[in-house]
């Protein structure tokens, strides 16, 4: 007997999800193969995306992303940008939110979680971000955060690389196994300089926070400005060890 015609396939265990994020790293490793500048790239992977999904994709943004939501908006035009209301944001965050909304080619979505601030603080006591910031974040990103995903197939998010260590080897398209889902990352590659570059070409709305020395904004209670020569990040959860809200790691 001939084995060679006889052997068939392993089956393909993966779920259509991960066979697409599949697709896409092919697709990736054509486009990024030197010909195209950063943003070309970036614009090409949005543009795979918005072919493969369709209108089952949505960018998730924190209000301090602004050119990721900004170039979504111009090569998806109407996408669904989704933001975490968590009720503990500084009211610079809702003004941007409010502006990028007015301005940009995007349909905002204000996500609360399910738990009232009130009723948390009712439960927990007024500083759950201090006692258990991790049951925190939990209850007021995480959980609006997969409440919403779960409408889609694919995410966009303003990570880059050289946000932090715990980032540094995310890719253009990733397969999201947490939640089956494709995860798109345009802006990975970006440097502060190709941000500043692209910020000030297309004169984007910024944050206003940014101009008081706050590169890395969240919730309130939980960011400052990080002292000149300090990690950008280092603003964040200060003085806990916390470095991430669990939403991407
Ligand atoms: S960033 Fe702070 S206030 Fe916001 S959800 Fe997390 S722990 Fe709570």
């Amino acid at each position: 007997m001939d084995t060679a015609t006889t052997a068939s396939a392993a089956p393909d265990s993966r779920t259509d999800a991960h066979r697409l994020a599949d697709e896409g790293a092919r697709f990736v490793a054509v486009a990024d193969s030197g010909a195209l500048g950063k943003l070309d790239v970036s614009r090409a992977v949005l543009g795979w995306a918005r072919e493969a999904l369709g209108p089952e994709l949505v960018a998730l943004s924190s209000m301090a992303d602004e050119a990721m939501v900004h170039l979504a908006g111009q090569v998806i035009p109407g996408i669904d940008v989704a933001f975490l209301d968590t009720g503990r944001h500084f009211a610079e965050t809702l003004q941007i939110r409010d502006t990028m909304a007015a301005r940009l080619e995007i349909n905002l979505i204000n996500v609360e979680p399910i738990v009232s601030v009130a009723e948390q603080d009712a439960r927990f006591g007024p500083e759950l971000h201090l006692t258990n910031p991790d049951q925190c974040c939990k209850l007021r990103k995480l959980e609006p955060l997969n409440r919403i995903l779960g409408r889609y197939r694919g995410w966009v998010t303003g990570v880059r690389r050289v946000d932090a260590p715990t980032r540094a080897g995310t890719e253009l398209v990733e397969y999201d196994a947490r939640r089956d889902m494709l995860k798109i990352n345009p802006l990975v590659f970006w440097d502060d300089d190709d941000l500043a570059n692209y910020v000030e070409e297309f004169s984007v709305p910024q944050h206003p926070l940014r101009a008081l020395g706050y590169p890395s904004i969240g919730c309130e209670p939980c960011t400052r400005a990080p002292a000149p020569g300090e990690d950008p990040r280092s603003g964040r959860w200060a003085g806990t060890g916390k470095t991430e809200c669990g939403l991407h790691i």
